[in-house]
């Protein structure tokens, strides 16, 4: 059994290219403490012995780019570039069709502008699969949790659902190599376009298990982002 990363990294980075950084690179290139984003992902990944491919998905102009990064940091026996989509779905499903894989091999998709992961919660994710066959890395929620409304006056609360019942979906998220194919060739069968993995196999009817993840694991997405990231590496230096 082998075990399979995709890491899409063929985001526009608009919304943090349109704050107070004046760099327009998209943020998966943007660097911290001195480092790509996207480095600092990959690193963690090629750091777990059981993973033995990696699958990054980005935008063809920037392959050039992204290929001498990689080789730069020493990943390049490790890694395969595919091109992106439009979406996020699409830039997964690019690379998922580009893993040759057995039935039982696992595949883990995880967001490339999450780069603090650490190798622990990778393994714990991949034990987990091995288990239930699908599980994803989920944040308990400490936030009380309101569903709305949206009007033209803005939103409306029409129930509150208790925190217990929630949690927030990170990645990596890791399924069976089958499982995960026929969800997404079942998504694209009823063009239903979903914001993570887990959703596809959910309306497959594959039951996902969820291990606790971390708040370091979040999602470089807005400016202000970045220093977050720094600050939670410099109190995490045995990661990194
Ligand atoms: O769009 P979002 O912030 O959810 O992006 C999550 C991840 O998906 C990012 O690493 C981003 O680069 C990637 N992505 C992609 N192709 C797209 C859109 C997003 O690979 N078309």
């Amino acid at each position: 059994m082998r075990v399979y990363v995709i890491l899409p990294a063929a985001g526009l980075g608009t919304r943090m290219a349109a704050g107070h950084l004046s760099s327009a690179a998209p943020k998966q290139f943007l660097e911290l403490a001195g480092v790509p984003v996207l480095i600092h992902t990959l690193r963690a990944f090629a750091e777990v012995p059981r993973v033995s491919g990696i699958y990054i998905a980005v935008r063809p102009n920037e392959m050039d780019r992204l290929t001498a990064q990689v080789l730069d940091y020493g990943y390049a026996d490790k890694v395969q570039f595919v091109a992106g989509g439009d979406t996020r779905q699409e830039s997964v499903a690019n690379a998922l069709n580009a893993i040759d894989c057995d039935a039982d091999d696992i595949i883990l998709v995880h967001d490339a502008v999450r780069p603090l992961i650490d190798a622990a919660t990778i393994e714990r994710t991949i034990r987990a699969v091995e288990k239930h066959d699908a599980a994803i890395v989920g944040l308990p929620a400490v936030d009380t949790i309101k569903q709305v409304e949206r009007t033209a006056d803005g939103a409306i609360i029409t129930s509150t659902i208790p925190r217990e019942y929630i949690v927030q979906a990170q990645t990596p998220q890791g399924f069976r190599c089958h499982l995960l194919k026929r969800a997404f060739a079942e998504a694209a069968a009823d063009e239903f376009v979903g914001t993570d993995e887990a959703s596809l196999v959910e309306r497959a009817g594959g039951q996902v298990a969820v291990v606790p993840g971390s708040p370091a694991n979040f999602k470089i997405t807005q400016p202000g982002d970045l220093e977050l990231a720094e600050f939670y590496l410099q109190r995490q230096p045995a990661h990194h």
